[in-house]
């Protein structure tokens, strides 16, 4: 039981979360230590959404809004903490949801399934033999996804992820946007556009744009795309998280 008011109460919930969900049989032991890294890049940026993540989400909306076939892909961490509001983004932007984890069983897919379709999901991808279509030059299980989902996508939304398959994915050609708190990941790099954020703060707030942006027309997303440059805003989170250092060892 966390007390009420445990200075750090929020972020001991999350935690909770996490490992309820290693419990529950569908995260991968390595998913905790995933989500410690990301804490750890949180406090760099304050535990606040700065302007280069509200910058990259608008673009990253636009993104999806304009995308032929969007996908969401979802891993045990992603469904441990925003199972509710994948599927509401999903509603708003007309995406397919799949599930696709470093570390495959075919339990661990149907669990995430479950959670998911409990969270209000009608179809789920990539579980079990829905995954079979290959995504070439990645050799880890990942490289399986779904021929209705993933492997036809033209933009691919991703949290939490490795650096290796985002890599693929846009040698494949597609557009990924990856959700990753640590500017400095091969993911955050190889992304076509990297929301540098906390994933619980994300989705609400894409959620959000979404019901806002769905009314512009196409011109208006294609012009925010186009002017969206996703070095500016990698660089802007890190020269955003040495000037707080610096100014945080000045005030101690
Ligand atoms: P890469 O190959 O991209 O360098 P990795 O595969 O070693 O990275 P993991 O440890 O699997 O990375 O973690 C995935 C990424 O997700 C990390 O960069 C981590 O900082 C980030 N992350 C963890 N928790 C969150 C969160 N709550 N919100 C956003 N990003 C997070």
């Amino acid at each position: 039981m966390i007390p009420e008011n445990h200075p750090r109460r929020e972020s001991l919930i999350i935690r909770e979360k996490v490992v309820k969900a290693l419990e529950d049989g569908y995260l991968a032991p390595q998913g905790l230590i995933a989500h410690g890294r990301g804490e750890c890049f949180d406090y760099l940026i304050g535990e606040k959404t700065q302007e280069f993540a509200m910058k990259a989400m608008k673009a990253a909306i636009a993104m999806l809004l304009l995308a032929k076939n969007p996908v969401i892909s979802v891993n045990g961490n992603m469904a441990a903490l925003v199972p509710d509001d994948i599927v509401r983004l999903a509603e708003e932007i007309n995406a397919k949801i799949e599930v696709n984890l470093f570390y495959r069983t075919l339990d661990r897919e149907k669990k995430i399934e479950e959670v998911l379709k409990r969270a209000g999901a009608k179809e789920v991808l990539g579980v079990g033999d829905d995954a079979s279509a290959v995504i070439p030059e990645l050799f880890s299980e990942r490289r399986r996804v779904s021929k209705k989902g993933i492997y036809i996508a033209d933009v691919v939304l991703v949290g939490l992820e490795d650096g290796d398959r985002t890599e693929a994915l846009v040698k494949m050609g597609k557009k990924v946007i990856a959700i990753d708190i640590n500017p400095l990941s091969r993911t955050s790099q190889m992304a076509s556009l990297t929301i540098v954020d906390n994933i619980i703060r994300v989705f609400p707030k894409m959620i959000s744009l979404a019901k806002e942006m769905k009314k512009s027309d196409k011109d208006e997303l294609q012009k925010i795309i186009n002017q969206y440059n996703n070095k500016e805003i990698l660089k802007e989170s890190l020269r955003f998280i040495s000037e707080r250092m610096n100014q945080l060892s000045l005030s101690l």
